[in-house]
Protein backbone atom coordinates (compact mmCIF):
# COMPACT_ATOMS: atom_id res chain seq x y z
CA UNK A 1 0.00 0.00 0.00
CA UNK A 2 1.50 2.98 -0.99
CA UNK A 3 1.09 6.50 1.40
CA UNK A 4 2.72 9.04 0.16
CA UNK A 5 2.96 12.82 0.87
CA UNK A 6 3.64 14.87 -2.56
CA UNK A 7 4.31 17.99 -1.70
CA UNK A 8 6.44 19.24 1.81
CA UNK A 9 8.51 22.39 2.21
CA UNK A 10 11.79 22.42 4.84
CA UNK A 11 12.99 25.22 6.72
CA UNK A 12 14.51 25.85 3.33
CA UNK A 13 11.81 27.66 1.93
CA UNK A 14 11.43 31.09 3.10
CA UNK A 15 7.66 30.20 5.12
CA UNK A 16 9.25 26.88 6.31
CA UNK A 17 9.19 25.89 10.24
CA UNK A 18 13.44 26.31 11.31
CA UNK A 19 12.83 22.24 12.69
CA UNK A 20 11.92 21.16 9.37
CA UNK A 21 15.24 19.80 8.32
CA UNK A 22 14.98 17.75 5.36
CA UNK A 23 16.24 14.36 7.81
CA UNK A 24 14.06 15.53 10.37
CA UNK A 25 10.95 15.63 8.10
CA UNK A 26 12.21 12.24 6.85
CA UNK A 27 12.38 10.47 10.47
CA UNK A 28 9.13 12.27 10.95
CA UNK A 29 7.56 10.48 7.47
CA UNK A 30 8.83 7.27 8.80
CA UNK A 31 7.60 6.99 12.00
CA UNK A 32 4.10 7.90 10.22
CA UNK A 33 4.69 4.61 8.01
CA UNK A 34 4.51 7.25 4.84
CA UNK A 35 6.56 4.81 1.75
CA UNK A 36 7.15 8.13 -0.18
CA UNK A 37 7.87 11.68 0.88
CA UNK A 38 8.86 14.18 -1.85
CA UNK A 39 10.77 17.73 -0.48
CA UNK A 40 9.56 20.51 -2.83
CA UNK A 41 10.80 23.60 -1.51
CA UNK A 42 10.07 27.32 -2.91
CA UNK A 43 11.36 28.36 -6.05
CA UNK A 44 9.18 31.46 -7.78
CA UNK A 45 10.54 32.84 -10.70
CA UNK A 46 9.19 35.94 -9.21
CA UNK A 47 10.72 35.59 -5.76
CA UNK A 48 12.73 38.92 -6.16
CA UNK A 49 10.14 41.23 -6.73
CA UNK A 50 7.64 39.66 -4.50
CA UNK A 51 9.95 38.89 -1.46
CA UNK A 52 9.50 35.44 -1.35
CA UNK A 53 12.95 34.24 -0.53
CA UNK A 54 14.44 31.42 -2.51
CA UNK A 55 16.62 28.21 -0.99
CA UNK A 56 20.00 28.02 -1.15
CA UNK A 57 19.66 25.27 -3.86
CA UNK A 58 23.26 24.14 -3.34
CA UNK A 59 22.09 23.47 0.33
CA UNK A 60 18.89 22.12 -0.66
CA UNK A 61 20.33 19.46 -3.51
CA UNK A 62 23.27 18.37 -0.51
CA UNK A 63 20.83 17.62 2.25
CA UNK A 64 17.73 15.92 0.71
CA UNK A 65 19.99 13.91 -1.54
CA UNK A 66 21.82 12.42 1.29
CA UNK A 67 18.49 12.27 3.04
CA UNK A 68 17.59 10.28 -0.22
CA UNK A 69 20.55 7.97 0.42
CA UNK A 70 20.45 7.74 4.11
CA UNK A 71 16.75 6.55 4.33
CA UNK A 72 16.37 4.38 0.80
CA UNK A 73 15.63 1.21 2.62
CA UNK A 74 12.47 3.17 4.60
CA UNK A 75 11.52 5.47 2.64
CA UNK A 76 11.17 7.00 -1.40
CA UNK A 77 13.00 10.65 -0.69
CA UNK A 78 12.07 12.69 -4.12
CA UNK A 79 14.25 15.57 -4.45
CA UNK A 80 11.60 17.96 -5.90
CA UNK A 81 10.84 21.89 -5.91
CA UNK A 82 7.57 23.65 -6.21
CA UNK A 83 8.58 25.85 -8.95
CA UNK A 84 6.35 29.55 -9.11
CA UNK A 85 5.41 30.88 -11.57
CA UNK A 86 7.71 30.10 -14.19
CA UNK A 87 5.97 32.22 -17.05
CA UNK A 88 7.39 35.33 -15.20
CA UNK A 89 10.99 34.78 -15.95
CA UNK A 90 11.97 31.55 -17.71
CA UNK A 91 15.23 32.52 -17.73
CA UNK A 92 15.59 31.88 -14.37
CA UNK A 93 13.80 28.95 -14.07
CA UNK A 94 15.69 27.85 -16.91
CA UNK A 95 18.76 28.55 -14.70
CA UNK A 96 17.26 26.50 -11.89
CA UNK A 97 16.83 23.86 -14.09
CA UNK A 98 20.22 23.43 -15.40
CA UNK A 99 21.92 23.00 -12.55
CA UNK A 100 19.68 20.77 -10.93
CA UNK A 101 18.81 17.27 -11.51
CA UNK A 102 15.22 16.71 -9.74
CA UNK A 103 13.18 14.00 -9.21
CA UNK A 104 9.32 15.89 -9.18
CA UNK A 105 9.10 19.44 -10.24
CA UNK A 106 5.44 20.90 -8.86
CA UNK A 107 4.03 23.71 -10.58
CA UNK A 108 2.07 26.53 -9.09
CA UNK A 109 1.01 30.50 -9.30
CA UNK A 110 0.69 32.32 -5.67
CA UNK A 111 0.00 35.32 -7.45
CA UNK A 112 -1.13 36.82 -10.64
CA UNK A 113 1.68 39.08 -12.65
CA UNK A 114 1.49 42.14 -11.22
CA UNK A 115 -0.89 41.31 -8.29
CA UNK A 116 0.42 40.31 -4.59
CA UNK A 117 0.10 36.75 -3.72
CA UNK A 118 -3.34 35.72 -3.33
CA UNK A 119 -2.28 35.85 0.42
CA UNK A 120 -1.87 39.07 0.88
CA UNK A 121 -5.58 40.52 -0.78
CA UNK A 122 -7.58 41.78 1.51
CA UNK A 123 -10.40 39.86 0.09
CA UNK A 124 -12.39 40.87 2.58
CA UNK A 125 -12.60 44.69 1.81
CA UNK A 126 -15.80 46.06 -0.39
CA UNK A 127 -13.48 46.82 -3.33
CA UNK A 128 -13.46 43.09 -3.97
CA UNK A 129 -16.83 42.36 -5.38
CA UNK A 130 -17.83 39.24 -6.52
CA UNK A 131 -16.85 40.15 -10.21
CA UNK A 132 -13.35 40.79 -9.57
CA UNK A 133 -13.06 37.72 -7.75
CA UNK A 134 -14.90 35.90 -10.87
CA UNK A 135 -11.91 37.90 -13.40
CA UNK A 136 -9.28 36.82 -11.18
CA UNK A 137 -10.19 33.21 -10.84
CA UNK A 138 -10.55 33.33 -14.59
CA UNK A 139 -7.09 34.88 -15.10
CA UNK A 140 -5.84 32.23 -12.89
CA UNK A 141 -7.00 29.74 -15.09
CA UNK A 142 -5.49 31.41 -17.81
CA UNK A 143 -1.91 31.88 -16.20
CA UNK A 144 -2.15 27.79 -15.28
CA UNK A 145 -2.33 27.01 -18.93
CA UNK A 146 1.04 29.04 -18.79
CA UNK A 147 2.51 27.21 -15.63
CA UNK A 148 2.18 24.09 -17.48
CA UNK A 149 3.65 25.02 -20.97
CA UNK A 150 6.68 25.25 -19.26
CA UNK A 151 8.72 21.84 -20.06
CA UNK A 152 9.19 19.62 -17.14
CA UNK A 153 6.52 20.53 -14.85
CA UNK A 154 5.28 16.96 -13.61
CA UNK A 155 2.35 17.87 -11.21
CA UNK A 156 -0.10 21.29 -11.29
CA UNK A 157 -0.58 22.13 -7.67
CA UNK A 158 -3.31 23.51 -5.73
CA UNK A 159 -5.35 25.30 -8.61
CA UNK A 160 -7.78 26.45 -6.37
CA UNK A 161 -5.10 28.55 -4.07
CA UNK A 162 -7.09 31.30 -3.77
CA UNK A 163 -10.01 29.66 -1.98
CA UNK A 164 -7.72 29.56 1.13
CA UNK A 165 -7.55 33.29 1.28
CA UNK A 166 -11.24 34.15 -0.16
CA UNK A 167 -12.41 31.31 2.86
CA UNK A 168 -10.18 33.48 5.76
CA UNK A 169 -12.00 36.36 4.80
CA UNK A 170 -15.71 34.07 4.64
CA UNK A 171 -16.16 33.76 1.09
CA UNK A 172 -16.28 31.03 -1.11
CA UNK A 173 -14.81 30.39 -4.97
CA UNK A 174 -17.73 29.59 -7.23
CA UNK A 175 -15.61 26.96 -9.09
CA UNK A 176 -18.97 25.77 -10.90
CA UNK A 177 -19.53 28.78 -12.62
CA UNK A 178 -15.95 27.83 -14.32
CA UNK A 179 -16.43 23.86 -15.61
CA UNK A 180 -15.17 25.01 -19.02
CA UNK A 181 -12.22 27.09 -18.88
CA UNK A 182 -11.21 24.40 -16.17
CA UNK A 183 -12.45 21.17 -18.17
CA UNK A 184 -10.21 22.95 -21.20
CA UNK A 185 -7.16 23.30 -18.71
CA UNK A 186 -7.68 19.32 -17.34
CA UNK A 187 -7.81 18.33 -21.14
CA UNK A 188 -4.02 20.21 -21.45
CA UNK A 189 -3.10 18.24 -18.35
CA UNK A 190 -3.80 15.04 -19.59
CA UNK A 191 -2.84 15.39 -22.90
CA UNK A 192 0.70 16.58 -21.78
CA UNK A 193 0.87 13.53 -19.09
CA UNK A 194 1.15 15.78 -16.43
CA UNK A 195 -0.47 15.32 -13.38
CA UNK A 196 -3.17 17.03 -11.29
CA UNK A 197 -2.39 17.88 -7.61
CA UNK A 198 -4.76 17.33 -4.88
CA UNK A 199 -3.63 19.50 -1.86
CA UNK A 200 -4.98 18.36 1.41
CA UNK A 201 -2.98 21.77 3.15
CA UNK A 202 -6.48 22.51 4.33
CA UNK A 203 -7.36 19.20 6.11
CA UNK A 204 -3.96 19.25 7.70
CA UNK A 205 -4.60 22.56 9.10
CA UNK A 206 -8.27 21.72 10.66
CA UNK A 207 -9.86 22.89 7.67
CA UNK A 208 -13.04 20.69 5.52
CA UNK A 209 -12.12 21.59 2.26
CA UNK A 210 -9.44 20.46 -0.71
CA UNK A 211 -7.55 22.18 -3.20
CA UNK A 212 -9.50 21.48 -5.75
CA UNK A 213 -12.69 19.80 -4.31
CA UNK A 214 -14.68 16.73 -5.13
CA UNK A 215 -16.39 18.15 -8.27
CA UNK A 216 -13.54 19.06 -9.93
CA UNK A 217 -11.86 15.67 -9.29
CA UNK A 218 -15.28 14.38 -10.63
CA UNK A 219 -15.00 16.75 -13.88
CA UNK A 220 -11.23 15.38 -14.19
CA UNK A 221 -12.30 12.09 -13.53
CA UNK A 222 -14.84 12.45 -16.15
CA UNK A 223 -12.21 13.92 -18.98
CA UNK A 224 -10.33 10.46 -18.27
CA UNK A 225 -7.69 12.11 -15.88
CA UNK A 226 -5.84 9.30 -14.08
CA UNK A 227 -2.75 10.98 -12.38
CA UNK A 228 -3.55 12.88 -9.69
CA UNK A 229 -0.51 14.00 -6.89
CA UNK A 230 -1.47 14.06 -3.25
CA UNK A 231 0.13 16.53 -1.30
CA UNK A 232 -0.01 17.93 2.61
CA UNK A 233 1.85 21.08 1.09
CA UNK A 234 3.40 20.90 4.97
CA UNK A 235 5.52 23.64 6.21
CA UNK A 236 5.83 22.38 9.75
CA UNK A 237 6.60 18.86 10.85
CA UNK A 238 3.29 17.88 12.52
CA UNK A 239 1.89 18.53 9.22
CA UNK A 240 4.03 15.95 7.76
CA UNK A 241 1.22 12.89 6.39
CA UNK A 242 -1.44 14.53 7.28
CA UNK A 243 -5.20 14.59 5.40
CA UNK A 244 -3.34 12.19 2.90
CA UNK A 245 -5.65 9.08 3.68
CA UNK A 246 -8.54 11.61 3.32
CA UNK A 247 -7.06 12.52 0.09
CA UNK A 248 -7.10 9.13 -0.94
CA UNK A 249 -10.64 8.28 0.42
CA UNK A 250 -11.68 11.72 -1.81
CA UNK A 251 -10.05 10.15 -5.04
CA UNK A 252 -11.97 6.78 -4.59
CA UNK A 253 -15.36 8.66 -4.06
CA UNK A 254 -14.59 11.27 -7.44
CA UNK A 255 -14.07 8.01 -9.84
CA UNK A 256 -10.18 7.66 -9.70
CA UNK A 257 -8.56 4.84 -9.01
CA UNK A 258 -5.63 5.29 -8.73
CA UNK A 259 -2.64 7.55 -6.73
CA UNK A 260 0.23 8.92 -8.63
CA UNK A 261 3.74 8.89 -6.83
CA UNK A 262 7.35 10.46 -8.85
CA UNK A 263 9.79 8.35 -8.29
CA UNK A 264 13.56 9.92 -9.36
CA UNK A 265 11.21 11.82 -12.39
CA UNK A 266 8.94 9.14 -13.13
CA UNK A 267 5.32 8.35 -12.52
CA UNK A 268 4.13 5.53 -10.94
CA UNK A 269 0.66 4.61 -10.50
CA UNK A 270 -1.09 2.32 -7.62
CA UNK A 271 -4.31 1.56 -7.39
CA UNK A 272 -6.43 3.12 -4.66
ZN1 LIG B 1 2.21 26.63 -3.34
ZN1 LIG C 1 3.84 24.42 -1.34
Amino acid sequence: MVFADSHTHSYLSFDGDAASTPDAMCRKAVSLGLTDLAITDHFDTNAREMGYGIPDDLRMEEEILSCKEKYKKDLHVSYGVELGEPFEYPDRANDLMARHNFDFVIGSIHNLPGLPDFALIPFGHPEYTDEKIRSLFEQTIKEMVRVIEYPGIHTLAHITYMERYLRKAGRKLATNEFREQIADLFKALIAKGIALELNVSPLARGDDYTMPDISLLRLYAGLGGELVTVGSDAHKLEQIGKGIKEGYALLEAAGIRYVTVFRDGKPHSFHL
